[in-house]
């Protein structure tokens, strides 16, 4: 393979741009990473607190090997960079007829936990349900998520020789529907049902398929230590020890193209970066919404980036708390999930969602004392009209998370105001043309996951990286998407220098 060579510069240091940064400098290139914002991480945000930065983004870490093959992969060590805890308790869920449910690391101690919540009958579902959710995992491992292009042919042959995955996919119904067949006890549909929202779907339109996200968090979920936003510092700290250079506070305003071919990234204070490579890790929809240039619009098919998937109200902030014991990770499920999703399906605010609960201070043996960090999630619509959350629009989400977690017992003090809040709307402000949606392109619909960008683009030289690509959204697949996006590009650029003059498509130049 030829030695690579060029100047990348990668537009946003979200996991997928730090991701790809990393394996790039490793590789040799000479990497030059940008973002408008003030700090690394993107969505893996934080807001300063009375107690400290209190994580306003992801929360939920799962599937470490794949972080610990990037570290790897460069010849680094994940821990000699952060510090993981593994949870011994996945997540506690708390129904308002009373009943709670831990759910374990330890396979055998969730279904026995399911036994003793709902039965001998549902300990068997769970356990059905869990290998279901593994054969489709380790199905779709491969041929989709670790493949840098997935194809519908590659599926389609891979599922033929392996038939009784037509039955665990069930292609006709939603996840709703396939839950609903699997659980006698509607509490269990609902709580797997949930998992659609980790790739910002609704359980009554996501295809059954995404049960499969209950196997990525099955084998473990792990704390970062001082918060998730460290993990995002990590991957900075790694990318600069492979000689990546890096420019925060300054956006790209514009891709220059030359005979089709990406040249430069102009950024907004006026300054030209010239660059062979240019890697977008910013929200996909960006580049047919124009905001990196005009000639950029016809990068992507519309249906590579639409229809959009949720968004969230987000809570951050420093409280005491009174009421159930929380864990980690908490779940409050509401009464009746059609009372969240049909609302959202309307592009409304949930009339009675479920409240999701990081209680960032604990974890497996913490068990912290006075002030604490919370990060609250209730799931939102993605909102087009990029106009700013009335004080209306805030005090009702207010009331509606604040209540409903009273009747559960739990308050706060202090009980947070609307400044601690991140709306929809503050979102699409925040990741321009996302339209606040977090997790890229909607995973309603069978086809979707084939839908999404991958990390080639018609434009030569210009790749994507980041959740709104292949393989999709989450901390890891957006990390995977980095390596997908390296990988292309290296790839490219041995090809290119293979068979000069000619340039591939989605491939450069090294001239
Ligand atoms: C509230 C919330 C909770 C979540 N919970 C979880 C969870 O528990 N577990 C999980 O795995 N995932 C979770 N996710 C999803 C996860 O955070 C994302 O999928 C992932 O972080 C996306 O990474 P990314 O590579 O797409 O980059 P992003 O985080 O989207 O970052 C993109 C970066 O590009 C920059 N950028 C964009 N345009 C430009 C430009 N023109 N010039 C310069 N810079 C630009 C932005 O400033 C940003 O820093 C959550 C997300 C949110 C918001």
């Amino acid at each position: 393979m030829a030695e690579p060579t060029g100047k990348v510069v990668v537009i946003g240091a979200g996991m997928g741009g730090l991701s790809t940064a990393i394996r790039l400098a490793h590789a040799g290139l000479d990497v030059h990473v940008v973002d408008r914002a003030p700090v690394p991480g993107g969505k893996m945000r934080t807001m300063a607190t009375d107690a400290g930065p209190v994580d306003a983004g992801p929360t939920v870490m799962t599937l470490r090997p794949v972080f610990e093959e990037l570290f790897e992969s460069t010849g680094a060590r994940l821990t000699d960079y952060v510090t993981l805890h593994r949870e011994t308790v996945l997540a506690r869920h708390w129904w308002h007829d009373g009943s709670s449910l831990d759910l374990f690391a330890d396979a055998q101690a969730s279904a026995e936990a399911v036994g003793a919540f709902a039965g001998a009958k549902a300990m068997r579902e769970f356990r059905a349900f869990c290998a279901r959710a593994q054969r489709l995992y380790e199905a779709f491992e491969g041929p989709m998520m670790k493949a840098i292009t997935p194809s519908q042919g590659a599926l389609t042959r891979h599922v033929l020789t392996h038939p009784r995955l037509i039955l665990d996919m069930a292609p006709h119904r939603t996840l709703a529907q396939s839950l609903g067949a699997q659980f006698s006890d509607p509490r269990l549909a609902q709580l797997f049902g949930r998992y659609a929202t980790y790739v910002g779907g609704s359980p009554f339109r996501s295809p059954a398929i995404l049960g499969l996200i209950w196997h990525a968090e099955a084998q473990g979920v792990w704390r970062v230590e001082g918060g998730m936003h460290k993990l995002a510092r990590a991957l900075e700290r790694l990318a600069r020890d492979k000689g990546a250079a890096f420019t925060f506070g300054n956006g790209a305003a514009r891709i220059e193209t030359r005979d089709g071919k990406a040249r430069a990234v102009h950024l907004e204070d006026g300054t030209r970066l010239p660059a062979d490579i240019v890697v977008f890790n910013g929200d996909p929809a960006a580049l047919g919404a124009g905001l990196l240039g005009e000639a950029m619009r016809d990068t992507l098919p519309r249906d590579a980036t639409h229809p959009r998937s949720l968004s969230a109200y987000v809570w951050s902030y420093a409280a005491r708390p009174k009421g159930p014991e929380l864990v980690h990770h908490n779940v409050f499920f509401c009464d009746d999930p059609h009372t969240e999703f049909d609302p959202i399906a309307r592009g409304h605010m949930p009339e009675d969602g479920t409240l999701y609960i990081c209680a960032q201070d604990r974890g497996s043996g913490k068990m912290p004392q006075g002030l604490e960090r919370f990060e609250i999630i209730m799931n939102g619509p993605p909102m087009a009209d990029g106009t700013q959350a009335t004080d209306e629009e805030k005090e009702t989400c207010q009331t509606r998370t604040f209540e409903t977690l009273a009747r559960f017992g739990l308050t706060f003090d202090p009980s947070p105001g609307t400044e601690w809040l991140t709306t929809p709307r503050h979102f699409a402000r925040l990741f321009p043309a996302s339209e606040g949606s977090l997790y890229g392109r909607s995973p309603h619909g069978l086809t979707a996951s084939l839908k999404k960008p991958t990390a080639r683009t018609r434009v030569a030289g210009l790749y994507l990286a980041g959740g709104g690509a292949h393989p999709g959204a989450g901390i890891p697949m957006a990390t995977l998407s980095g390596r997908h996006a390296a990988e292309a590009i290296l790839m490219d650029l041995a090809s290119t220098s293979r068979s000069r003059p000619t340039a591939m498509p989605g491939g450069m130049s090294t001239v």
